[in-house]
C-alpha cells in the first residue's frame, strides 16, 4: 500500500523515533508499505517519521542511482555488490560515523523541489535490526553512507536543512515558510524535482 509522505511543517517529522521492542507483523507490513511508498515516490530512501510514525525504522534502495552515485558496502565483514542487498530495512540503528567529511547534493522526499549541499561523514558503520529480527553490521561508504546518515538524522527529528549551510538556509526560507504554510493547510505536492537524490 502507498502511503502519503509527510511534507515539511508536519509535527511528526521532528519527532524523535520511539525504539522498536517487538518486530511483529505489523513492523513488517509498515516496511513493506515503506518500501512500496519510497519506490512509487522515486525516493532513494524513507523513515518511518515521514509516512507519520515516529519510529526506528527505515527503508533504502540505492540500485537505481548506483551507476551515478556509487556506493561500497560490507555486510557482517563481507564485501558485496550494494545493488544485491537492497531494498534495505535498518530496524533501531546505531550509526557511528567514520573518515573525513564531504560535501555532497541532497534532497528528501518531505521537501519537494528543494536540494541542498550537505556535509556527511564518508563512511558510517552501522549495526541494526533485520525484519527476521537478526542482527546486522553495515560497513558502507559513498552515497550509501550518506543516504544513512540522513536518514538516522530522520529518525531522530533532526531535517537536511538543520544541516546547511546558514546562507544556503537564508536562500531557500521564503521557500520553506511557503512549504510550512502549505503543508498546514493540507496542500499536498507532487513528486520531487530531482529525483535521484530523494531520501
Ligand atoms: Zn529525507
Amino acid at each position: 500500500m502507498i502511503l502519503p509522505i509527510l511534507q515539511y511543517g508536519d509535527p511528526v517529522l521532528r519527532a524523535k523515533g520511539n525504539r522498536i521492542e517487538i518486530i511483529d507483523d505489523r513492523i513488517r507490513e509498515l516496511a513493506a508499505n515503506m518500501i512500496e511508498t519510497m519506490h512509487a515516490a522515486h525516493g532513494v530512501g524513507l523513515a518511518a517519521q515521514q509516512i507519520g510514525e515516529a519510529l526506528q525504522l527505515t527503508v533504502l534502495d540505492l540500485s537505481a542511482v548506483e551507476d551515478d552515485r556509487p556506493s561500497t558496502l560490507k555486510l557482517d565483514g563481507k564485501d558485496i555488490d550494494p545493488k544485491t542487498a537492497m531494498p534495505l530495512v535498518l530496524i533501531n540503528p546505531e550509526i557511528e560515523l567514520r573518515g573525513q567529511a564531504e560535501v555532497g547534493v541532497e534532497g528528501c522526499l518531505s521537501f519537494p523541489e528543494i536540494t541542498g549541499d550537505i556535509e556527511r561523514a564518508q563512511s558510517v558503520t552501522v549495526r541494526a535490526q533485520t525484519l527476521e529480527d537478526g542482527t546486522i553490521q553495515i560497513e558502507a561508504g559513498g552515497f550509501l553512507a550518506r543516504a544513512i546518515q540522513h536518514e538516522g538524522d530522520h529518525l531522530n527529528g533532526i531535517l537536511f536543512i538543520d544541516r546547511m549551510r546558514s546562507a544556503a538556509k537564508v536562500a531557500l526560507s521564503s521557500r520553506l515558510r511557503r512549504l510550512q504554510k502549505e503543508t498546514k493547510r493540507g496542500i499536498k505536492h507532487r513528486e520531487p524535482l530531482v529525483t535521484e537524490t530523494t531520501l
